[in-house]
C-alpha cells in the first residue's frame, strides 16, 4: 500500500513495515515536514537530499537539506556564542523523572498530573571545575514530592543558571510543586527565573547535525554532537523510566530486581544531565 496520512489518521496503523522500509533521511524526517513531506513523497521525492533547490522550504528545513547533501553539521558560531554568554556560573543541569497515572496515587493530584519521583543535578562551579553529581530517587510508596523538594533545595543554591532541556517541562513540574506546597512558593519562583533552555540553540538550528534526522530532542542531539548516547542503558527514555518505576515501587517485584531497576533509573536520569554538560562543553569547543 502507499504511505499517506491515512497511516495515522483517524487511527495509528499497527503495521510499521511500510515506514521501516523507507530510506535513511527520507522526506518524513524533514523538520516539521507535515503535508509537505507527503506531497514530496507522492511526487517521487524520497529523501531530504533529493529535494530540488527551488522547492519551497523554510530556513530550518533548508539547513537540514544542506546538511544531508554535504554530510556536515551546520554551526552558527555567533548564535551559539550568544547562548553560551547567557549562562551564569555556577551551572546547574537539572532533570526530573515523573509518573502520571490516570488514577492519582496521592491526595490533591489530578489524573495524569506529572509527579516527580526522581531528579538528577550536575553542578559545574566554574569554567575549570569538573561537574559534581547530586541525585534523588524516592524510596517507599508515599508521596515522593516533600522529600524530593527538600533535597532539591539543598542542591540548587541561590544563584547561577539552572539548565534544562525543554525547560517548559521542568518549569511545569516546579509550578505544580509550588501549588501543592505553597511554603516553597518564593523559592520556586526564584528557581524558575534562573531556568535556561538548552533546547533553544538546537530548536533554532544554530547547531544541526545530519544524524539528528530532523529532531532537536535530547535523545537525537546528544549522540549527534558528542558521539555518546543511551544505547548501553536498560532504561533509555522517560516513558520507560516511569513505567519501570511504577512496577518496581507499587508492583510485586522481587527485591533484587527492584534494586536493579533503581540502579538503572539512577543511571538513566544521570545521563540526561551529564549529557547536557557534554553538549555545552562541545558547543564551547565549537566556538573556541
Ligand atoms: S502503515 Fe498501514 S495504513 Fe500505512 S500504508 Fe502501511 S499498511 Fe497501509
Amino acid at each position: 500500500m502507499i504511505i499517506g496520512p491515512h497511516c495515522r489518521d483517524p487511527y495509528e496503523c499497527p503495521l510499521t513495515d511500510c515506514w521501516d522500509s523507507l530510506p535513511e533521511h527520507n522526506v518524513f524526517s524533514l523538520y516539521y515536514g507535515g503535508k509537505k513531506s507527503f506531497a514530496m513523497y507522492d511526487s517521487g521525492i524520497l529523501t531530504v537530499g533529493e529535494i530540488p533547490d527551488d522547492y519551497k522550504l523554510n530556513d530550518k528545513q533548508r539547513i537540514q537539506q544542506a546538511c544531508v547533501v554535504n554530510g556536515e553539521p551546520h554551526v552558527d558560531k555567533e548564535a551559539i556564542q550568544d547562548f553560551l554568554s547567557s549562562l551564569q556560573y555556577p551551572l546547574y543541569y537539572l532533570d526530573f523523572e515523573t509518573i502520571g497515572p490516570a488514577v492519582p496515587l496521592f491526595d490533591g493530584v489530578r489524573p495524569y498530573q506529572d509527579i516527580p519521583f526522581q531528579f538528577s543535578v550536575h553542578v559545574v562551579q566554574d569554567e575549570q571545575s569538573p561537574p559534581a553529581h547530586y541525585s534523588y530517587l524516592t524510596s517507599g510508596t508515599d508521596d515522593p514530592r516533600p522529600a524530593l523538594l527538600a533535597e532539591l533545595q539543598k542542591v540548587l543554591g541561590d544563584s547561577g543558571s539552572i539548565i534544562a532541556y525543554n525547560k517548559g517541562f521542568e518549569e511545569g513540574i516546579l509550578r505544580d510543586l509550588a501549588e501543592a506546597f505553597p511554603e516553597y512558593n518564593n523559592w520556586i519562583d526564584q528557581v524558575c527565573s534562573r531556568l535556561v533552555d538548552l533546547l533553544v540553540p538546537f530548536r533554532n538550528f544554530d547547531y544541526y547535525h545530519p544524524a539528528q534526522k530532523g529532531s532537536a530532542s535530547l535523545k537525537a542531539v546528544l549522540p549527534a554532537i558528542t558521539g555518546r548516547g543511551y544505547e548501553d542503558l536498560d532504561i533509555s527514555d522517560g516513558q520507560l523510566a516511569s513505567i519501570t518505576f511504577l512496577a518496581a515501587t507499587y508492583g510485586d517485584m522481587p527485591e533484587d530486581e527492584r534494586q536493579k531497576v533503581r540502579a538503572n533509573l539512577k543511571k538513566y536520569c544521570a545521563l540526561d544531565t551529564e549529557g547536557m554538560v557534554w553538549i555545552v562543553d562541545r558547543l564551547k569547543e565549537l566556538c573556541s
